[in-house]
């Protein structure tokens, strides 16, 4: 089964907004083993839109057109499927009391145009939208399954995520059934990663393996066919098993959650908290965390003292430490950790110091970055010699905090 995506709208043409949908939905599509054979970016024009379309139903089974479904002059997705299918326009009349109790409760009058929104092309199944108003369809002609979303991106993740994903489950064939899963690795290269699985990506069949880099991160794609979901489960299993075997200490976690997240679940899950004191990641520490939800449990804090005298006066860092040892140094980084952690009260305080680059500091070399994590018993600091620009540097040191805390 393979499909392509088609994003419909001139702002993406002109540069003005990146086409990030498509990016979601091959992520997704990727996931239930579809494979995308090309995106297309095409503008608001109906007789474009219509010969790629056309291209698209030639060459995939699942063609999936995103943007397009609003009610301005430009948005001419339906109108262009309809053209196409030779079938008419009908109202959705669940949709449409949406829209007209959207404006109700606006006490605004509707706009005629905003009817256009509650269009479907006959015969097509539908998507209602529930955080927007423009509903979603599918829709078969020629052996080809033309899905039309919304193109503002959290009605089209929403409406992908509720109902378009087990629609398409529910087509593809009982005994071609795909299923994939993603783990995780840190702190591991993708050669020496592959070099560990070598013999495995050699026979590998079914289910198959694919590493991909990046970030900083190696992960593992592993696709199995089977007859059913039991049985693709049982196979993505054993082949996990045998994968961790080998690089299991570098693991972290599977599919889309990142190290920030499995930071939060596990102070989450140990009921501890955590306090951040932020020297060259600048609040990007504290910022990842923050980002995902629930941080709110395990975060009480953090500061970020870039200067020696922040560090000294604000935070409580010796001043002879930072004299004596330079603030980039495993002493500076522990009493960082152990005295945000105090004043905070947390159960572990993490610090961030280093050299960002690209100039050398204190005749430290860029890349030169101590983390330190204080504990009620203990503190250390580990030392990262890291490599790339500054921005590389930063973002490691943010992952490397977080694999700290959860190794
Ligand atoms: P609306 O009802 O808001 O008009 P629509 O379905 O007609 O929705 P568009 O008008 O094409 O969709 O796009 C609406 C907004 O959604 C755009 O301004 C843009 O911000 C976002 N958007 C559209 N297409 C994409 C895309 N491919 N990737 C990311 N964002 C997109
Ligand atoms: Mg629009």
């Amino acid at each position: 089964m393979n499909a392509e995506i088609i994003a419909v709208g001139s702002e993406l043409l002109l540069g003005q907004i990146a086409n990030t949908n498509g990016q979601y939905l091959s992520t997704e599509l990727a996931g239930i083993g579809i494979n995308i054979y090309r995106h297309t970016v095409v503008g608001d024009n109906e007789k474009r839109l219509l010969a790629s379309l056309d291209e698209a139903s030639e060459r995939a089974d699942i063609v999936i057109i995103t943007g397009g479904l609003g009610p301005t002059q430009d948005d001419l997705t339906k109108e262009a499927v309809s053209h196409y299918t030779g079938k008419p326009l009908v109202y959705h009349q669940q949709t449409l009391e949406n829209i007209e109790g959207f404006f109700n409760n606006r006490q605004k009058e509707m706009p005629v145009s905003n009817k256009k929104q509650a269009y479907y092309t006959e015969g097509a199944d539908v998507f209602y939208n529930r955080v927007g108003l423009a509903c979603g369809m599918a829709i078969e002609y020629k052996d080809t399954l033309f899905i039309l979303l919304p193109g503002p991106p959290r009605e089209l993740k929403h409406m992908y995520e509720h109902d378009v994903k087990t629609y398409i489950l529910n087509r593809l064939e009982e005994d071609s059934l795909v299923l994939s899963r993603v783990l995780r690795f840190f702190g591991i290269g993708e050669s020496r990663l592959e070099e560990q699985l070598l013999d495995l990506i050699q026979a590998q069949t079914n289910p198959t393996i694919a590493p991909l880099a990046m970030d900083g991160e190696v992960t593992v794609r592993m696709t199995a066919k089977a007859v059913d979901y039991k049985n693709a489960e049982s196979l993505l299993d054993t082949l996990e098993n045998h994968i961790q075997e080998r690089v299991g200490s570098y693991f972290y976690g599977k599919e889309t959650d990142s190290l920030p997240v499995q930071t939060v679940r596990l102070f989450r899950k140990t009921g501890k908290t955590l306090s951040v004191a932020e020297s060259l990641t600048g609040g990007w520490f504290s910022k990842s965390l923050v980002d995902v939800s629930g941080a709110s449990n395990i975060f009480e804090g953090s500061l970020t003292v870039y200067s020696e005298q922040a560090k000294s006066n604000v935070l409580g860092v010796e001043k002879n430490v930072i004299e004596k040892y330079g603030a980039v140094s495993k002493e500076c980084a522990e009493q960082m950790a152990e005295r945000v952690r105090l004043l905070y009260g947390t159960d572990i305080g993490i610090s961030f110091t280093g050299v960002a680059g690209p100039d050398a500091l204190e005749g430290k070399e860029p890349g030169t970055v101590w983390v330190g994590i204080a504990g009620p018993e203990s503190v250390t600091a580990h030392l990262l010699n890291l490599t790339g620009n500054r921005e590389h540097v930063r973002q490691l040191a943010v992952y490397y905090g977080c694999w700290f805390l959860l190794k």
